[in-house]
């Protein structure tokens, strides 16, 4: 259906923070199967993941060790593994791991940057610096005021301001966000700067802002949408739903707008 009306794609298989090396093996059966399909179908679509999902509460080693299957599936496939971004306390880990996937599989994975962080633009800046490709979004858990903005003026300002460091110094950034201010002022920008359509892409979450989505496939620019499956749906949720309370009406109003 996607694949129809133009829009590229990213599975996320829901679970995170693993409490055995079992289950982190069965995220990477699960995953694998993933990139199978999507290959088999032919699909322009890739995978996404929580790396405490991969074992990344025991040891970096570990949960690296557990990705290298799908980083090899992603290198067979001409694709890269999008790994998202957790809590700040795992932010240092995250990247250490992203860093080394790139050092071994250069040009098959993406890193996810927070905008609500104050450490942000030095990452962003570290992640240029070796190509590796950055995803931005706003942030979705709770952090204290000593690691992020506490105000969403500061972090949608920040969010500006990282989204046009990437799009001059980044390697192929991705734009998360459904915020229509912040969606204007990237279109303007990259027109402004003539940064051409095939450089960056958007990219929502699956069922949020469908208006909004057409509007940007509709432009001829690319569109990536996140779409999460499989049983463990309370964290996810939750976290959506901490977005926004009003998202049950949300979702109805959405439903009526498509
Ligand atoms: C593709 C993608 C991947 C992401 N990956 C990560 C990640 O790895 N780590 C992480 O911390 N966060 C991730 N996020 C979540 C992100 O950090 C934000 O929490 C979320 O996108 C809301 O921010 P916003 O930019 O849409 O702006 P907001 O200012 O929060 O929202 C702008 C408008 O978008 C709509 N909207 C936003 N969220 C919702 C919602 N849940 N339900 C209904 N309407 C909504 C509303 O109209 C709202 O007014 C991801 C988001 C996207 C789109």
């Amino acid at each position: 259906m996607l694949r129809k009306e133009n829009i590229l794609a990213t599975l996320d298989f829901l679970g995170e923070n693993v409490t055995s090396l079992e289950e982190a093996h069965a995220s990477k059966r699960a995953y694998v199967d993933a990139l199978n399909a999507i290959e088999a179908a032919r699909l322009p679509a890739t995978v996404s993941l929580k790396l405490t999902q991969f074992g990344l509460d025991f040891t970096n080693e570990a949960c690296y060790n557990n990705v290298v299957p799908l980083l090899e599936c992603a290198r067979h496939m001409g694709t890269r593994i999008e790994v998202d971004m957790e809590s700040s306390e795992y932010t240092d880990r995250t990247l250490d791991v992203v860093t080394l996937m790139q050092d071994n599989f250069r040009g098959h994975v993406r890193a996810v940057i927070q905008a609500y962080l104050y450490r942000s633009e030095a990452d962003i800046r570290m992640l240029s610096d070796r190509e590796i490709p950055v995803r931005l979004c706003k942030g979705a858990y709770k952090e204290p005021p000593s690691v992020a903005y506490p105000k969403k003026a500061d972090v949608d300002r920040n969010y500006v301001a990282l989204m046009k460091l990437l799009l001059q110094r980044g390697t192929y950034p991705a734009i998360a966000s459904h915020d229509e201010k912040i969606i204007e002022q990237a279109l303007s920008y990259v027109k402004e700067q003539n940064i051409s359509s095939d450089r960056f892409e958007f990219q929502m979450l699956y069922g949020i802002r469908r208006d909004l989505q057409r509007r940007i496939v509709n432009q001829s620019y690319r569109l990536r949408l996140y779409v999460p499956y499989g049983d463990a749906w309370y964290p996810y949720f939750m976290r959506r739903l901490a977005e926004r309370p009003a998202n049950a009406l949300f979702v109805a109003r959405n439903l009526l707008r498509s």
